[in-house]
């Protein structure tokens, strides 16, 4: 491909608002363009990217035995309210009504979809297991899209589903998914670790993630240096030992001693009978594990919180989580803490809630009873420091050596689902004996588009970025230094055929510019190897520079042809 008449708009400066390394090297280097909050196009150069990669999700998944298919991004509401998740999933669910006033949702994920095709086509254990998978763009609308391709609101995975007839068939099923998710990230040059996570309200039975390291991350994994242990934070906590240290712990956002309180209502169940809100809408609860603590009640806006995380920095013994829709419906806080005489229950709430301080009578010394915090930002912090705190020192379970803990990416994640989808919606087969079952289901999701941000988190200088040989959207950069040099054209256009002949993908850099320019924008573009034909090119020889290494030497037109094969 000739540079002069591809869309490759390189930026000089990095655009301020960009915090994240991938996201600026993708602006600068003209491979994404925003559109609105997380929402971006690919220009041509980001879109070779993104396919190489779902090339190799595409060989790997397809010899794992997968079958690819397509689903719509729009579902019918009824599919979402049959399996429950209509009310649950929240306000990250996109949603939309038609011309008639009936209500879709743009797909976040396809559990429904697909068990409703399993269900109407597949009866007989005879047709069992099937692992079918697609790679599709996704819609949620993410309280926070940020770090460009990291964390959009539509952004590309590739979904895989499972259907077994036994448990053992799932395991099997889930393995072969996990060991393809290795071969996937190893081939996109990924450093990345399988963790085992937190199968959380879900309750399936094994869930990992697998986390591309990188400071950005915004999850921590803990692992052991000795062993292969390693698991997310989350999971990690809830299996040491609880530590003398965490036990006695002050909440940390007050930063003054801890009261000790004695509330009359001591558990949520309790609490919820006095709520004028249904049980239904409290969205999580935690089990109790109080000692005297304060119920604490969390106020939130539309903010994805971890309650695992929360509970340890807080020390807190249960959490309420209101949405701010449930605080209108209430019309005040003190219409359900004051009449209970939980006077002394804090109140932490995020920044987004408005006119809360009107709201909260009965609970108004300010900074104690109300603290207003940057919740998912500010605890996600403490959290994370305060989590240290707590697990620092451990030792792994199974061989004694100390933990370690590192940041990172959750590009892919593998889950036994069990029946929860087949059951709601009536995926049955039947066995040798005609009897009806529930099928057994896996669901196994890779952000194809976050894989593409990972990968640039692990691979650049301050020149640029630096791809991986599998991932570049072109293997060669050529570049004539003086394109009106007939000797130079020539010989680059010899040499552009010849590897092009030869498989290679070359991007040809054949632009009137300064040398200078061409040079920053061929290391800030990042293929792998850089041929440069200038002044020596009457004697046929060329230099050649290898971008990761920085390694350069001189090769005549024969030799390159004989080092690219
Ligand atoms: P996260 O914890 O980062 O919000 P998730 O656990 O909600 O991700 P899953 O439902 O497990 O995500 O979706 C499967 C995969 O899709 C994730 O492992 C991740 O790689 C990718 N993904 C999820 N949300 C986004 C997003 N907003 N932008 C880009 N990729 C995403
Ligand atoms: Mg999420
Ligand atoms: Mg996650
Ligand atoms: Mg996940």
């Amino acid at each position: 491909m000739r540079q002069q008449r591809m869309l490759i708009p390189t930026l000089r400066d990095v655009p301020g608002d960009a915090e994240a390394a991938s996201h600026r090297l993708m602006l600068r280097a003209g491979l994404v363009r925003q559109l609105s909050s997380g929402i971006y196009s690919y220009l041509p150069l980001g879109l070779k990217a993104l396919q190489h990669i779902q090339t190799i999700v595409r060989e790997e998944l397809d010899a794992a035995g997968a079958q690819e298919m397509l689903m719509p991004a729009l579902h019918p509401s009824e599919l979402w309210k049959a399996s429950g998740r209509w009310d649950i999933y929240g306000p990250e669910l996109m949603r939309l009504e038609d011309r008639h006033g009936r209500e879709f949702a743009l797909g976040a994920t396809h559990e429904e979809v697909i068990t409703t095709i399993v269900k109407d086509e597949i009866q007989s254990y005879k047709k069992l297991p099937v692992t079918l998978y697609q790679i599709q763009t996704k819609y949620r609308d993410e309280r926070r899209p940020r770090f460009g391709l990291l964390r959009g609101r539509e952004f590309l995975m590739k979904d895989a589903y499972s259907f077994d007839r036994t448990a053992t068939g799932l395991d099997e099923s889930y393995q072969s998914m996990y060991n393809a998710y290795e071969r996937i990230f190893t081939r996109c040059g990924l450093n990345f670790r399988a963790v085992e996570a937190d199968s959380g309200a879900i309750g399936g039975t094994d869930t990992h993630e697998f986390m591309a390291l990188a400071d950005i991350g915004e999850d921590t994994i803990v692992h052991c240096p000795s062993c292969q242990y390693a698991a997310n934070l989350e999971k990690a906590v809830g299996l040491l030992p609880p530590s003398p240290s965490s036990a006695s712990k002050q909440p940390k956002l007050d930063g003054r001693p801890k009261k000790v309180h004695t509330p009359k209502v001591t558990s949520i169940k309790q609490l919820s009978e006095f709520l004028p809100i249904s049980p239904k809408q409290i969205i999580k609860s935690i089990a109790i594990e109080a000692n005297g603590a304060p119920v604490i009640v969390l106020l939130r806006g539309d903010c994805e919180v971890n309650e695992i995380k929360l509970k340890n920095v807080l020390g807190a013994s249960e959490f309420i989580m209101l949405s701010e829709t449930d605080i209108q419906k209430l019309g005040s806080i003190a219409g359900f803490i004051g009449p209970i005489g939980l006077q002394n229950v804090k109140i932490i709430a995020d920044s987004s809630v408005m006119g809360l301080q009107d709201a909260v009578v009965g609970a108004n010394e300010a900074d104690y009873h109300l603290v207003h915090v940057d919740v998912e930002r500010d605890l996600a912090d403490l959290a994370y420091h305060d989590l240290r705190n707590v697990t620092e020192g451990e030792c792994c379970m199974s061989c004694g050596h100390q933990l370690s803990f590192a940041k990172g990416i959750e590009v892919g994640h593998v889950f036994k689902l069990g029946t929860k989808y087949s059951q709601s919606l009536g995926a049955l087969f039947s066995d040798e004996n005609g009897a009806s079952e529930p099928i057994i289901m896996g669901c196994y999701g890779i952000g194809v588009s976050r894989v593409l941000a990972a990968i640039l988190e692990q691979n650049y200088d301050e020149r640029g970025i630096i791809w991986p040989a599998s991932i570049a959207p072109f293997a060669v950069h050529l570049l004539t230094v003086h394109v009106q040099d007939e000797v130079q054209m020539k010989l680059s256009d010899e040499i552009y055929k010849s590897l092009s002949r030869a498989g290679l993908t070359v991007l040809w850099d054949d632009r009137e510019e300064r040398p200078g320019v061409k040079f920053n924008d061929a290391d800030l573009l990042g293929f792998p190897l850089r041929i440069t034909v200038g002044k020596k090119a009457g004697e046929n020889i060329v230099e050649c520079k290898e971008r990761r290494s920085g390694q350069q030497y001189e090769l005549t037109v024969q030799q390159i042809l004989t080092h690219c094969q």
